[in-house]
């Protein structure tokens, strides 16, 4: 009698990372990931107890003791090496993000790419953590700073961006000195637990990232667990003002991103082929699921028409389906309860005066996946709540406006201001825009202006709460406190120590 094969189950385990190794939670709570594409469950996630974050902070902690002292040259080195692996592995992270988000292989090869800069800016670690010197601060004083690395950090990401949003955070705060302990989104985990991975591979020390997985049990663990010194957030505008008042409350120095609503003013003078495809990408790109997505076109004057008739036309081209299909455009909303909130949305939208220009409800994509076509609604009011609150979903509104002065007051008015950007060729008029728009990420004809990995990148009023942007220069200073050391030596006369030279005595 032969043995029967154990049927393999498609649902795949997904547990802790740490200190090097998968730890099963023994919280016995665990969370369904699904396919977006097809609706299906192919994972559950194993959720932290207040335990299993101790244990990660433990690790992390003791990690710090030894990492701290790692030279400069050794963590140069580790980082290269780690860039080298990410960018090796590039397609198995897209795969995996693409499984699990439902972005479009194009996209999630983007997002694999945008989060290798903040790597890469990570490698320069010993440009970054130079301090200053200023001798003869007065007579026989010198005076120089340094960085110091504070100690064990914590980050908590979103579902929408689960590589990028992580490599924005520990590459730069591992190559400080800093240990850390991630916390992905549950909706989308296996990309992150995978870069992690990956770090382990590179030759970083064992604590040195741990991923513990999990909800609010673990995130209110984090803030409040008084061994971690710091907390980068990114994610909702609730979430986040919640992260950032409970961990300041804590004592924590605390960074926390939150949603947005970005507008993109075109103004009558601009080139509208290219407003109108940007319009398109950076709308419905990766299912305007991105916190950078254009939600508001404000056109001014007479550019209307013509601007909603030349979106209509490339929107309509737009090819939906799974994002493993090289075909496909756009891809699904993460869950079946987000595809029904964003669907109300237009439904009230239109119950409100809005024209519906597209119509993405109904769209037939050939599997029961959670999709949503491209929608395009015009004459869009700022009391809609299709104005006033994210969507996060493949909406695009249109609001019209007389002039430039009243495109202006719109953002100054909006809750948010991640982005905003604006068409024209009037170089006066984007100069004056780059001034006047109350967003912390500017555009001048670029949709979507997510500044490179050696700037860094942060939005103003209700996108973001705490003192720092993140990644870049600011990621660096977030991640490190300074420590300013005042030297007196005076001059050798009478000292025991014969120089062989006239002292100035
Ligand atoms: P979210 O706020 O629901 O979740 C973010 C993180 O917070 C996750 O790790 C989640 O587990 C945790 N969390 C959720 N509810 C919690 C609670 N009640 N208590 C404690 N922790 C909780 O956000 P999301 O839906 O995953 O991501 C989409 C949002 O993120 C959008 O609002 C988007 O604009 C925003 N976002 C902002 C940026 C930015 O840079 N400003 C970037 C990406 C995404």
């Amino acid at each position: 009698m032969t043995a029967e094969t154990p049927k393999e189950s498609a649902i795949r385990p997904i547990h802790h990372l740490i200190n090097g190794d998968p730890v099963v939670s023994d919280s016995g709570r665990k969370s369904p990931v699904f396919n977006p594409a097809t609706g299906e469950q192919t994972g559950e996630l194993d959720l932290a107890s207040v335990s299993d974050v101790d244990m990660a902070v433990s690790s992390a902690k003791a990690a710090f003791d030894q990492w701290r002292n790692v030279s400069l040259a050794r963590r140069t080195k580790l980082m290269f090496a780690y860039r080298d692996l990410v960018s090796r592995n590039a397609e198995e992270i897209a795969h995996r993000l693409t499984a699990e988000h439902g972005k479009v292989m194009s996209d999630s090869m983007g997002e694999v790419a945008r989060g290798l800069e903040n790597i890469e800016y990570a490698c320069g670690l010993s440009e970054h953590l130079k301090g200053t010197y200023s001798e003869h601060a007065s007579t026989g004083v010198d005076v120089y700073s340094v960085r110091r690395p504070l100690g064990v950090v914590a980050g908590i990401t979103p579902f929408n961006f689960p590589a990028m949003v992580p490599f924005w955070m520990f590459p730069n705060a591992i190559a400080c000195g800093n240990t850390f302990i991630l916390k992905p989104s549950e909706r989308d985990p296996s990309a992150p637990t995978f870069i992690a991975e990956l770090l382990q591979e590179a030759g970083f020390p064992p604590g040195v990232l741990n991923v513990v997985h999990g909800d609010k049990v673990a995130v209110d663990r984090l803030l409040e667990h008084r061994d971690i010194q710091a907390v980068s957030f990114v994610g909702s505008t609730p979430i986040a003002k919640y992260v950032y008042e409970l961990g300041s409350a804590n004592g924590k120095r605390v960074q926390a991103l939150g949603g947005a609503k970005n507008h993109m003013v075109v103004l009558p003078d601009a080139d509208i082929d290219l407003a109108a495809d940007c319009a398109v990408s950076a709308a419905y790109g990766s299912a305007g699921e991105r916190c950078m997505a254009i939600s508001v076109v404000v056109a001014v004057g007479e550019v209307g028409d013509p601007l909603v008739a030349a979106i209509k036309t490339r929107t309509k081209k737009l090819r939906v389906g799974p994002g493993t299909n090289p075909t496909s455009e756009m891809g699904p909303l993460i869950t079946a309860e987000h595809l029904g909130r964003v669907t109300n949305y237009i439904s009230t939208a239109a119950d409100n005066g809005a024209r519906i220009v597209l119509d993405g409800r109904g769209i037939k994509v050939n599997t029961s996946g959670f999709f949503l076509g491209a929608t395009l609604l015009d004459d869009v009011t700022t009391e809609m709540s299709v104005y006033t609150d994210e969507i996060f979903g493949p909406v695009l509104c249109v609001v019209r406006v007389n002039t430039y002065h009243e495109a202006v007051e719109l953002l100054a008015n909006n809750p948010w201001g991640n982005g905003a950007a604006i068409f024209t060729r009037d170089g006066g008029a984007a100069r004056r825009f780059q001034e006047d728009a109350d967003a912390g990420m500017i555009g001048l004809n670029v949709p979507i202006p997510v500044p490179v990995g050696y700037h860094s990148f942060g939005g103003w009023k209700n996108s973001a709460f705490g003192a720092h942007t993140i990644y870049g220069p600011e990621g660096i200073h977030f991640y490190t406190r300074p420590k300013v050391m005042t030297t007196r030596w005076p001059d050798p006369s009478g000292s025991k120590v014969d120089l062989g030279f006239p002292t100035n005595q």
